[in-house]
C-alpha cells in the first residue's frame, strides 16, 4: 500500500488579515507528494476569507478529503471564559504569532459550543468539506501559567467536580503527586487534584461527541488534533474516550517546536509553572521518568506513546504529527530530524506532515517523503 499523510495549511485567525497564499506553489507542493503518498486530507484554516478555491479544486480533482481546520475553545471571539476559585476569569496572556491565540473559553459552557457550530455555519458554509479537523479541543496548558490549569470554576463546571478552593498542590519535586504514569494516565495523591483531572476529561469528551455528533449528522468526517498524551492529560485529552468520535486522530509529536503543543515548549513551561525542575520523582514507568529527567523526548519514548494509543483507540487511523515546517525561531527542523522521525516512529497509520504547508521547504519536504 501507498504511504498515507495528511497536510495542513494554515491561512490566518478569524479575525486577523488572511495569509497571503502562494497558491502554485502549494500545487506544487501537493503534486510532489501524491508522487510518493496518498493525502489522506488537506486540512485548511481557519481565516473565513482566504484564498482557498484553488487548493480546494486541485485537492476535488485528486479526492483528496478537504477538512475545515478549526480550533474550539479558542481564537474564537466572545466565548464565555474559564473562572478562577474566586468567581473571576483568569488571567491566560499567551499570544502567539501570525493572529493565533491561545486564551481558552470554558469548554462545560453550552454557549460557547453553540457559538463554535454557529462560527462555521455563519462563516464556512461557501465551501464543501469533506470533514472538520478540531483544533484546541482541550483546557489550557501549562503555558499559561498555574492558576488557568487549575479550573474552572464556572456554573457549569462546579457541580461537575464539585471542588471548592481546596486545591492545594504539594510542595517540593513532585507538586502534581504524581504516583504513576500507565495506560495513557497519571495517578495523582492528592484526591482533588485527581478529581479536577478526571473533571477536565469529563468535559473535553463530552464537547468532542457533542460537536462530532453535529458535524457527522451534517456528513462531515471528524479529526481531532491532540496534545502528546503525557501532555494530554492535563488538559483534558483522553485518547481511550475521545477515539469513538473521530475518523481520524493527530497526536502532536512535535520534538523540536518552540511554540504551543511542541513538546519542550510545553514541557519547559510546565517546570516554569512549578518554579523547580525535577517534578516528577515517583511517576513508575521508567521510560517517562528518564525522559522527564533527561529532558531527550526520543523516538524511542514517542513510540511507547504511540503503542499506549493504539492499544486504546481500536480502528480509528493515527496520523503521527511531525513537524516538517522549518521556521526559524519556532521550529529550526532540519532534514535530518524529519529522516530520522519518520523512519523510527512505528504504529501509526500515516503522518501528519505538520503543521503547515506552505512554510514547508524543498529540502525537508524531500526529506520527509524520502523517509516513507
Ligand atoms: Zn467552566
Amino acid at each position: 500500500m501507498k504511504n498515507s499523510v495528511t497536510v495542513q495549511i494554515y491561512t490566518g485567525g478569524f479575525e486577523s488579515p488572511p495569509e497571503p497564499l502562494d497558491v502554485p506553489l502549494l500545487i506544487g507542493k501537493l503534486e510532489k507528494i501524491l508522487q510518493k503518498a496518498e493525502i489522506n486530507c488537506v486540512m485548511i484554516g481557519w481565516n473565513p476569507n482566504a484564498n482557498i478555491g484553488g487548493v480546494v479544486n486541485f485537492c476535488k480533482w485528486h479526492g483528496i478529503d478537504v477538512y475545515l481546520w478549526l480550533p474550539v475553545f479558542s481564537g474564537l471571539k466572545g466565548l464565555s471564559p474559564l473562572i478562577g476559585p474566586n468567581g473571576n476569569p483568569v488571567k491566560q496572556a499567551f499570544q502567539a504569532e501570525k493572529g493565533e491565540r491561545f486564551d481558552f473559553g470554558c469548554p462545560a459552557n453550552p454557549d460557547n459550543l453553540r457559538r463554535v457550530k454557529q462560527n462555521v455555519e455563519n462563516r464556512f458554509s461557501g465551501v464543501l468539506y469533506d470533514g472538520v479537523f478540531l483544533d484546541k479541543i482541550r483546557f489550557p496548558s501549562f503555558i499559561c501559567g498555574l492558576e488557568p490549569m487549575l479550573t474552572c470554576f464556572c456554573p457549569y463546571c462546579l457541580p461537575l467536580h464539585g471542588l471548592s478552593d481546596e486545591l492545594a498542590l504539594a510542595r517540593g519535586d513532585n507538586p502534581l503527586g504524581i504516583n504513576l504514569y500507565s495506560q495513557l494516565r497519571y495517578e495523582l495523591e492528592d484526591e482533588a487534584l485527581a478529581r479536577l483531572f478526571v473533571y477536565k476529561a469529563d468535559v473535553i469528551t463530552a464537547a468532542a461527541a457533542d460537536l462530532s455528533g453535529h458535524f457527522r449528522q451534517k456528513g462531515f468526517k471528524v479529526g481531532l488534533d491532540l496534545f502528546a498524551p503525557f501532555l494530554s492529560f492535563f488538559v483534558g485529552q483522553d485518547y481511550g474516550r475521545l477515539a469513538p468520535y473521530a475518523d481520524f486522530i493527530k497526536p502532536m509529536f512535535y520534538r523540536r517546536t518552540n511554540a504551543p503543543a511542541g513538546i519542550p515548549f510545553e514541557f519547559e513551561k510546565m517546570l516554569a509553572a512549578f518554579g523547580g525542575d525535577v517534578w516528577v520523582r515517583n511517576a513508575q514507568k521508567r521510560f517517562l521518568r528518564k525522559a522527564i529527567n533527561t529532558k531527550k523526548f526520543t523516538n524511542a519514548f514517542i513510540n511507547r506513546e504511540i503503542k499506549g494509543i493504539r492499544d486504546q483507540i481500536g480502528a480509528v487511523k493515527l496520523y503521527a504529527g511531525v513537524e516538517i515546517n522549518y521556521l526559524a525561531k519556532t521550529a529550526p527542523v532540519t532534514a535530518g530530524y524529519i529522516r530520522e522521525s519518520i523512519s523510527s516512529l512505528k504504529g501509526a497509520d500515516g503522518f501528519a506532515l505538520s503543521w503547515d504547508l506552505s512554510s514547508i521547504s524543498d529540502e525537508n519536504l524531500d526529506a520527509a517523503l524520502n523517509a516513507l
